[in-house]
C-alpha cells in the first residue's frame, strides 16, 4: 500500500522549534483551493506552544496563527470550595508586552531571527503579503538598525511586495513565484512563515539571542541583551580576522584551537565559526574569509 501521509516541515511561530509532521493524504483531496487549517497542539511540535498551520491544497505551508490566551480548565480545588465554575484565565506574555515581543508575536519567531540575521549578514529581505493586508514596519526597522553597529548597519530595508489577491487568488502560487524571482533574498509572508532563506549557514546562535533577550524581564533589557550579544559576535569576528591576517591559511580545527587559547572569555565552536565565516565574506571581504580551509 502506498503512503497515506505527507510529511510537512513546520517551525513553532513563537519560538522557532522545527519538526516534521505527518499529515493524512486525504485532507488534500477535497474539492476547491481553499485553505486548509490544522491545528497543532502542544507537544505536537514544540512542548510550549499551540497553534495553527495554514496549508493550501499542495501541502504547502500558508503560515501559521497563533492564540493570544489559554482558557484552562476550573481547577478541582476551586469546585470543592464552591466557586462558580468561572474558566480560569491565563494570559500568556501579555503584560505589558515589549516591542521585541510585539514583532515576534506579530510576525513569528523564525521570521524575526532570519530577519535580524539578514540585517546583520546584508542579505535582501521582502515580506510579501496582499495588498489589503496592513502592515507597518517603520518602527521595527529603526528598533533592529539600532541593535547594529554602525559599520556593519545597511541599507537593505525590509521591502514589503504587495499582490492583487483578485489576479493571484492563490497566496501559494504569488510566494512561490516571488521565491523563484528572489533566490537571493530572505523572504517572508504576514502569516509568520518563512518563504525562503538564501543562506546555507545554521543561524541557531540567532535564535539563542534572541531566545535569551526575550526572556528578560522589560523592553528595554531584552534590547540592551540582544544588542551585547551582537557586539559580542562582532568582537568574536574581529578576533578572527585579526588572526587571518597573521596566517596564508588554516584549517578550520587549527583556527578553533588557536582562537579559543587566545580568548579564553569566548567559546569557539565549528558552528560559531561557520557563522563568523560567512560574516567576513559578507560584511568585510571574501578572500580573508577564504583563508579557513572547511
Ligand atoms: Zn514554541
Amino acid at each position: 500500500m502506498s503512503e497515506a501521509f505527507k510529511r510537512i516541515s513546520l517551525a513553532c511561530p513563537k519560538c522557532g522549534i522545527e519538526k516534521s509532521v505527518k499529515v493524512p493524504l486525504e485532507l488534500f483531496n477535497g474539492k476547491g483551493f481553499g485553505i486548509i487549517k490544522i491545528q497543532v497542539p502542544l507537544g505536537g511540535v514544540c512542548e510550549k506552544h499551540n497553534f495553527l498551520v495554514l496549508l493550501n491544497k499542495e501541502g504547502a505551508v500558508l503560515g501559521y496563527e497563533t492564540f493570544d490566551m489559554l482558557v484552562s480548565k476550573p481547577s478541582e480545588a476551586g469546585k470543592e470550595e464552591g466557586y462558580p465554575e468561572e474558566p480560569n484565565l491565563q494570559e500568556e506574555l501579555q503584560q505589558s508586552e515589549s516591542n521585541l515581543q510585539k514583532y515576534v508575536n506579530k510576525f513569528g519567531f523564525n521570521c524575526i531571527v532570519g530577519y535580524l540575521h539578514s540585517k546583520l549578514f546584508d542579505y535582501p529581505s521582502y515580506l510579501i503579503c496582499r495588498d489589503d493586508v496592513e502592515v507597518q514596519i517603520d518602527e521595527m526597522e529603526i528598533l533592529f538598525n539600532g541593535i547594529i553597529p554602525q559599520t556593519y548597519r545597511n541599507s537593505h530595508k525590509l521591502n514589503v511586495v504587495l499582490f492583487d489577491p483578485e489576479i493571484y487568488p492563490q497566496p501559494g502560487y504569488y510566494y512561490a513565484l516571488s521565491k523563484n524571482r528572489h533566490q537571493d533574498a530572505f523572504i517572508i509572508n504576514p502569516n509568520r512563515h518563512v518563504i525562503n532563506v538564501p543562506w546555507k549557514t545554521n543561524i541557531d546562535y540567532e535564535k539563542v539571542m534572541l531566545r535569551n533577550a526575550l526572556s528578560e524581564n522589560n523592553s528595554q533589557n531584552q534590547v540592551k541583551k540582544l544588542s551585547e550579544y551582537i557586539n559580542h559576535f562582532i568582537k568574536d569576528v574581529e578576533h578572527t580576522v585579526l588572526f587571518l591576517k597573521s596566517v596564508k591559511k588554516i584549517k578550520e580545527k587549527d583556527l578553533i584551537n588557536s582562537l579559543n587559547q587566545a580568548n579564553p572569555l569566548t567559546t569557539f565552536n565549528k558552528p560559531r565559526l561557520r557563522l563568523i565565516r560567512e560574516f567576513i565574506s559578507k560584511q568585510i571581504t571574501p578572500e580573508l574569509a577564504s583563508k579557513i580551509i572547511i
